[in-house]
């Protein structure tokens, strides 16, 4: 049964005067689950999303089994959605060397199209505020309050402002993000997502396939597809006259174990989704009084699976502590204080740990050699991935 509803209840604009509990930039699952905890607990919230729901996103669409209870007691009906659970994992070396290993936390197939959809529909339902359709262009701290202006020149008034707006965006440059510099300078990724139609993939399984310089993921979503995401070196692709088919064909394709699925399988639906500039240096959790959580403070290398997940975990945090600022028991410096240090004690040795694993993968020896030396020390395997997935919260 699908609880996808066929389309957003619209929520009428609040007055432009009104002065909101808290301004959300950005909906993906980060500004989602913090707009929904927040109309729960009876605050006033407006969310910004510049597109309109239901679309479709890069991701790989596993959510981690660490956020069952969060997404079950905020309302989504993850037991009713006969969601794909996958329990193992296969990944590969760019040779084709592969290790099978069982995934004891494991996770759920979901689309983006039907879990951010689904998000925004409870958010509107407990009275939030969702603009959708509706991109901000600035954000400004005076006398205690944050002012948003939104594309056409709206603005709107908030006591706090959260940023989830993803791993790039208009507002990083508008903030003048140090990031960024030094992002020019390093290394830069592209992804592209696609669903695909192989009859027999297995439900309880994912796939990881190294190529040179990138991977690529495989695994089960709801409808019988595929969710096949990968993420590459901007030069594989600037090799290869900027075409992804191609990109696929010179360099995805060497990998004998993916070779099948991209040439063979049939594609569902969209045309790929592609998206640029992604890299994965340090970010600030604080800017200018916005509060960041998500990818916007801190990218996640899509190995480590669980970007999703730790912008979730950090909307759980920035509730709790933005409850306190809004009931008056911490100052604004504390809140941004106590947010940035609670953020880090969570989050940054996972986001370390998957720029780590990131740094190894792709590069075709050092993936061989990896893999070989993992298959020999499986209590290993074991470790790496208890370092990318966290605990039920
Ligand atoms: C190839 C690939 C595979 C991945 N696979 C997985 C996986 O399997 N599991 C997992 O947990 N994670 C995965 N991730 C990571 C995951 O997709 C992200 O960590 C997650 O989507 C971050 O959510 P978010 O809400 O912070 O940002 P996003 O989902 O990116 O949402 C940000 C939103 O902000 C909006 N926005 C931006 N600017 C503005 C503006 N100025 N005004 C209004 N709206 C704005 C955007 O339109 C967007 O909807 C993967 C990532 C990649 C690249």
């Amino acid at each position: 049964m699908s609880v996808l509803p066929s389309s957003l209840p619209r929520t009428a604009p609040k007055t432009l005067t009104e002065l909101y509990d808290c301004a959300i930039i950005g909906g993906g699952v980060s500004g989602l689950t913090l707009a929904l905890q927040l109309a729960q607990a009876g605050r006033t919230v407006v969310l910004f999303e510049k597109e309109t729901y239901p679309f479709h996103r890069v991701c790989g669409e596993y959510i981690s089994m660490e956020n069952y209870d969060f997404l079950c007691r905020i309302g989504v009906p993850l037991a009713e959605m006969n969601l794909p659970k996958m329990t193992r994992f296969t990944v590969s070396s760019p040779t084709g060397e592969a290790l099978h290993h069982p995934l004891d936390i494991g996770g759920l197939g979901i689309t983006r199209y039907e879990l951010d959809q689904l998000l925004a529909r409870l958010a509107v339902q407990h009275g939030a505020t969702i603009q959708e359709g509706t991109k901000v262009t600035d954000v400004v701290f005076a006398n205690e309050q944050l002012t948003i202006t939104v594309a056409g020149g709206a603005t709107y008034r908030a006591r706090t402002a959260c940023g989830a707006w993803g791993k790039h965006a208009n507002l990083d440059s508008k903030l003048k993000r140090s990031f960024l510099e030094s992002s020019r300078q390093g290394r830069q990724f592209v992804a592209v997502k696609y669903h695909l139609q192989v009859p027999d993939f297995p439900r309880d399984l994912v796939e990881m396939h190294n190529f040179k310089d990138g991977y690529c993921g495989l695994s089960p979503v709801p409808g019988g597809l595929t969710n096949c995401s990968y993420i590459s070196d901007v030069r594989n692709l600037r090799a290869h006259g900027n075409s992804v088919a191609e990109m696929e064909r010179q360099v995805l394709m060497q990998n004998p174990l993916l070779r099948p699925y991209l040439q063979e399988a049939q594609r569902a639906g969209k045309p790929p989704i592609v998206i640029s500039q992604i890299t994965f240096r340090e970010r600030s959790t604080v800017e200018t009084h916005v509060l960041l959580l998500g990818d916007a403070a801190g990218t996640i290398a899509p190995l480590a699976g669980n970007g999703m997940s730790m912008g979730m975990n950090a909307s759980f945090l920035l509730y709790g502590l933005l409850l306190d600022y809004l009931d008056g028991r911490i100052s604004r410096p504390e809140l941004e204080q106590q947010y940035t240090q609670a953020w880090r004690r969570l989050l940054l040795l996972r986001i370390t740990a998957g720029r780590l694993i990131h740094q190894f993968f792709g590069r075709p020896a050092l993936t061989t050699l990896a893999i070989r030396f993992l298959k020999r020390i499986p209590g290993l395997t074991n470790q790496v991935l208890k370092l990318t997935h966290g605990k039920s919260y």
